[in-house]
């Protein structure tokens, strides 16, 4: 088996990520304004500094080559949760590293999406315009063992650093080279292991196609959720209205590729 994931961490920040609101809990739609609620007109603010600092931090733990400027995209796609139609994510700031015997292949910024419920049909974006940082791993992870020492590591690295306690991991699993699978809606390291075994298990009975599934942590099983699109489908765009890295980086920057998620 090969694994690789893509963890969503969220840095303790006293507000979002492009405008002023507060990060806190409150009652739904409270802690919004234009800006996260993607009204007509409105611009992002300059990035949050504790945002960036954070990011900045992991990336030298997680021994990344730090890229020195990097450009804000405009990453395209419809969801209910999502006022502007697209979100912004950086380019990755930090490429080539490596941590706990697994490959880091790159480190960037997002903003999180609000929350959308699709059995009530409502939206809250308190949420939206929340940072995130995305580490994404190379596919080196060939056991439980391994995937489950790498997670704690990485939790504990992150609580070392203050960084944050909250993580998400996608999780990408193939098998005997076959195609890869990514599970998404995984909040736990128990459930991150959980769906690994259960993918193992599904696609040498299956065999597996190139798809995105959602892991249910009731059932502990996954299910598929859609086709995967590619980086294409997303028409990624550099946002206007935040400044573009210096002219003696462009040229090296323009070969960066995009995470398709
Ligand atoms: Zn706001």
């Amino acid at each position: 088996m090969k694994v690789g994931f893509e963890l969503h961490v969220t840095p303790l920040t006293e507000s979002k990520m492009y405008c002023d609101c507060p990060t806190k809990n409150a009652q739904p739609n409270l802690q919004v304004c234009p800006i996260c609620t993607g009204q007509p007109g409105s611009k992002p603010m300059a990035p949050n500094e504790t945002a960036l600092r954070a990011g900045i931090k992991l990336a030298k733990a997680l021994n990344c080559t730090l890229n020195e400027s990097v450009s804000v995209m405009r990453k395209h796609y419809f969801y209910p949760d999502l006022p502007n139609n697209y979100q912004l994510t950086s380019e990755p700031f930090g490429e080539n590293g490596s941590f706990n015997n697994v490959g880091i292949t790159e480190i960037h910024f997002e903003e999180d999406p609000g929350q959308y419920d699709p059995k009530s049909g409502l939206v809250d974006l308190n949420r939206s315009g929340s940072p995130l940082l995305e580490v994404v791993t190379e596919p080196d992870i060939d056991s439980i063992e391994k995937a489950r020492d790498f997670l704690e590591e990485f939790s504990a690295l992150l609580g070392f650093l203050g960084i944050s306690q909250k993580i998400k991991a996608d999780t990408n699993v193939s098998i005997n080279g076959g195609a890869r699978v990514e599970v998404k809606n995984i909040g736990s390291i128990s459930g991150a292991l959980n769906a690994i075994q259960y993918e193992v298990n599904r696609q040498a009975k299956e065999g597996a196609v190139l798809e995105t599934r959602h892991y249910d942590k009731d059932t502990m099983t996954t299910k598929p959720a859609r086709l995967k699109e590619t980086v294409a489908d997303y028409r990624y765009m550099r946002e206007p209205n935040l400044p573009r890295p210096r002219a003696s980086l462009q040229a090296k920057n323009g070969s960066t590729t995009y995470s398709t998620t």
